[in-house]
C-alpha cells in the first residue's frame, strides 16, 4: 500500500506545540502587579518548578526579566527551607 504523501488540503499548517501544560505568554506577576514573590508562596513557586526541580526558564513561562529573577531567589530561598526540592536526579 501507498501512503499519500501529498494529500494535504491546501496548507494551512496546524501545528500547535503545546506540551507540558499551559504557557502563559504574559507575566503573571506583572498582571498582579507584585513587587516581591513570596518564598513561601509554595504553590505559586511550584508552578515555575516542573519536577525535577528546576526553574522554568523565561521563554517558557513567560515572566518577564525582572519577576523572573525574583523567582529564582525566592525559589533558592524556599528550597534552602525545604519548601521545595532541590534538583532531584
Ligand atoms: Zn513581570
Amino acid at each position: 500500500m501507498k501512503k499519500r504523501a501529498d494529500a494535504k488540503g491546501k496548507g494551512k499548517p496546524k501545528k500547535k506545540k503545546s506540551f507540558t501544560g499551559r504557557r502563559s505568554k504574559f507575566c503573571k506577576f506583572c498582571v498582579e502587579k507584585s513587587t516581591f514573590i513570596d518564598y513561601k508562596d509554595v504553590k505559586t513557586l511550584q508552578g515555575f518548578t516542573p519536577e525535577r526541580g528546576k526553574v522554568l526558564p523565561r521563554r517558557t513561562s513567560g515572566v518577564c526579566a525582572n519577576h523572573q529573577r525574583m523567582l529564582v531567589e525566592s525559589i533558592k530561598r524556599a528550597r534552602n527551607i525545604a519548601l521545595l526540592p532541590f534538583a532531584t536526579d
